[in-house]
């Protein structure tokens, strides 16, 4: 079976005083051993290094962004160089709210994902459909779409995790069923399958994000292709250790 993965994506929140207590709280709290869960938590840029050094060593971190191609002059950006540098092995890359509020594009998520595996970060890579497009039973085309648009810039799989997150689900409490997760991670494993590899197909871990909390994760993380989480308010609280020690 696949490596469990947990992923924590803290957003645009905190104080250095709210960083130091989820830190605490992180390392007092059990965690599976690291052959059964991945547990990566992603702090704002600024945090990082200070939770990087906090953080007991069962813990990886991400950043949540990177430059889509070397640093230079590209003020305010973060290149995915300098997260080798500061060996911060991991970045989420697409999240939809950087689709929607900040225009990334298919194309340049992409782009994106297979600069930061050329530098050597490992990528969480998120896609997901809107609650317009679901309704128009556009789903599977889209996540299709923003699949694709990855798939067609990179070489290897090996250090990508996929995140299905719909954008519907994200902060609203608003979860998917287990088995609408369970429908789309299927589908989203048979379009590797037949797009990529099989092999890729059977190794990649598909995560779900979206309302994840400590009471829900249990059924989710049962599904036979749900291979993880990507937790957001959840992940701010002592209730992440729960959603690690419960998969
Ligand atoms: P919530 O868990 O707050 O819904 O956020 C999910 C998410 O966007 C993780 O990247």
């Amino acid at each position: 079976r696949r490596k469990f993965f947990v992923g924590g994506n803290w957003k645009c929140n905190g104080t250095s005083d709210e960083v130091n207590k989820i830190v605490s709280t992180l390392n007092a709290g059990q965690i599976p051993a690291a052959d059964i869960v991945e547990v990566v938590v992603s702090p704002p840029f600024v945090f990082i290094p200070c939770v990087k050094i906090g953080l007991k060593p069962e813990f990886q971190v991400a950043a949540q962004n990177c430059w889509v191609k070397k640093g230079g002059a590209f003020t305010g950006e973060i290149s995915a160089e300098m997260l080798a540098n500061l060996s911060i092995p991991w970045v989420i890359i697409g999240h939809s709210e950087r689709r929607a509020l900040l225009n990334e594009t298919n194309e340049f998520v992409g782009e994106k994902v297979a600069y930061a595996l050329s530098q050597g970060l490992k990528v969480i890579a998120c896609v997901g459909e809107t609650l317009e497009e679901r309704e128009a039973g556009t789903t599977m085309q889209v996540v299709a779409a923003q699949t694709k648009a990855i798939a067609d810039k990179i070489s290897s799989w090996d250090n990508v995790v996929l995140a299905y997150e719909p954008v519907w689900a994200i902060g609203t409490g608003k979860v998917a069923t287990p088995a609408q997760a369970q429908e789309v991670h299927a589908e989203l494993r048979k379009w590797l399958e037949t797009n990529t590899k099989p092999e890729v197909a059977a190794s990649t871990r598909i995560i779900y994000g979206g309302s994840v909390n400590g009471s829900n994760c249990k059924e989710l993380g049962g599904q036979q292709d749900v291979d993880g989480f990507l937790v957001g308010g959840a992940s701010l609280k002592p209730e992440f250790i729960d959603i690690n020690q419960g998969c």
